[in-house]
């Protein structure tokens, strides 16, 4: 059976689907491995080094035309268009978000496996979780590039010179991502308090040095499979406005908050961000089309407030440290791949929970339960843009399509 790894075809994306270090496992184990030339350029790969741990250097139709095609992202029409029936693709392709590449995959006949559908919680999944080792590399980032463009130190600092005060760090969200910044805010000196609706995260957020904020106004909001539920309308202006009152007492701001298939809540009101002193910087890791965690947050770009609050629409973050991000999505993408092989071919079980779960179409059908709920977030409304109050309701949109057969 052979395995191939194409380049991604996203703006900005630099990871790579596989490492030589993968690639080497994957021999091992007995299957051909086909890269794309120049797949992993931007993570800095060589060609020959793909070469020196055995794969087989080719061109792009030569890699579309292997049995597995492995991606970090979503494929393009043009890669969709050049598969043919019967072959596999795995990326993280987002299903839940973007239900019509689901629908194109199943209507090319390939089956589709999507990374970021992995059952977390099954023991044997944690060595395939690459929403964690994204949104860890993510947490990471975000802290720093919170250091960049604050205007003052994080640590505290006693010099002839001077004593400069601690940067005071609030991080919103305390899942896989927010512990992460946390413990590397406090690894650079700041002092970190954090909050999330979940209160089991407590235990977690002070195990890593944060102070952990308990909101009044707002009850436990644990939703199922450990996530998050969305909150109410009634929850969410009451958490906004009890939320303001410790955002204007913070130097940075860190938003990492999901829920599953939905848009990000909005947790950093406009009236929060006029709170906050100029020289306030905030880094939004939800910042989508469909706005963010923040009022008034672009994905990818730096706003900056009337009353000079910077905020950092922080996507790409796992993409922007493409070596690290790469070499952990490839031991999850071949972890996976391995635990699905048996006697050299894929075998798919759909009565193993873990198969079920991260499979999303084949056969020329949608086979995922939870694409055929009726909460999911459309394409059509991503391009709709954020309402005139610069924030859609985080709620839900329309049906997913079923299956086009
Ligand atoms: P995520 O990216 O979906 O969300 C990030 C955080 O945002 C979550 O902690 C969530 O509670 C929080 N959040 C959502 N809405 C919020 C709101 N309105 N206000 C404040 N906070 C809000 O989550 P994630 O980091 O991918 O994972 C979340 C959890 O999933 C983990 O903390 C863990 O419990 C579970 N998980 C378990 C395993 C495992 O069992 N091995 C692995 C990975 C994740």
């Amino acid at each position: 059976m052979k395995v191939s790894v194409v380049k991604e075809t996203a703006p900005g994306e630099r990871r790579v689907a596989l490492v030589p270090e993968a690639v080497s496992k994957l021999r091992a184990a007995g299957l051909g491995v086909l890269v794309e030339s120049g797949a992993g350029d931007r993570a800095w790969h060589t060609d020959d080094s793909y070469s020196d741990a055995d794969a087989t250097v080719v061109s792009r139709a030569d890699a579309l035309a292997a049995d597995v095609v492995l991606m970090v992202g979503k494929p393009d029409a043009a890669t969709i268009a050049a598969m043919r029936p019967g072959q596999t693709i795995i990326g993280l392709l987002a299903p839940l978000t973007d239900p019509d590449l689901t629908a194109s995959l199943a209507a090319a006949g390939v089956t589709a496996l999507s990374m970021d559908m992995i059952p977390r919680t099954l023991p044997r999944a944690q060595p395939m979780d690459a929403l964690s080792s994204q949104a860890n590399i993510a947490g990471y980032k975000a802290v720093l590039l919170a250091a960049t463009q604050f205007g003052r130190f994080f640590p505290l600092l006693i010099t002839a010179a001077g004593t400069a005060r601690p940067a005071r760090v609030l991080v919103l969200g305390t899942g896989v991502a927010g512990l992460q910044a946390i413990g590397t805010a406090r690894r650079l000196g700041a002092l970190v308090s954090a909050y999330d609706v979940r209160p089991e995260t407590k235990t977690e957020a002070e195990s890593v040095g944060a102070t952990f904020i308990e909101l009044t106004s707002v009850g436990p909001a644990s939703g199922e499979g450990g996530y998050a539920r969305a909150l109410t309308e009634d929850e969410r202006m009451a958490q906004q406005q009890e939320l303001a009152g410790h955002i204007s007492r913070h130097d940075v701001v860190i938003t990492t908050a999901q829920v599953p298939g939905r848009r990000p809540p909005l947790l950093v009101s406009e009236d929060a961000l006029k709170s906050m002193a100029p020289g306030s910087v905030i880094v939004d890791m939800g910042a989508s089309p469909l706005g963010g965690n923040a009022a008034g947050s672009v994905p990818g770009e730096t706003v900056l407030t009337e009353n000079g609050v910077a905020i950092i629409g922080a996507s790409g973050l796992p993409s922007s440290m493409a070596t690290a991000a790469s070499a952990m999505y490839a031991r999850n993408i071949s972890a996976l791949l391995l635990y699905l092989i048996k006697d050299g071919e894929l075998a798919l079980d759909r009565d193993d929970e873990l198969t079920a779960g991260v499979m999303i179409a084949t056969g020329g059908a949608i086979v995922h339960p939870a694409l055929t709920a009726a909460d999911q977030i459309s394409r059509s409304d991503t391009t709709t843009g954020p309402s005139s109050a610069g924030q859609p309701d985080e709620g839900a949109a329309r049906a997913v399509p079923g299956s086009p057969g």
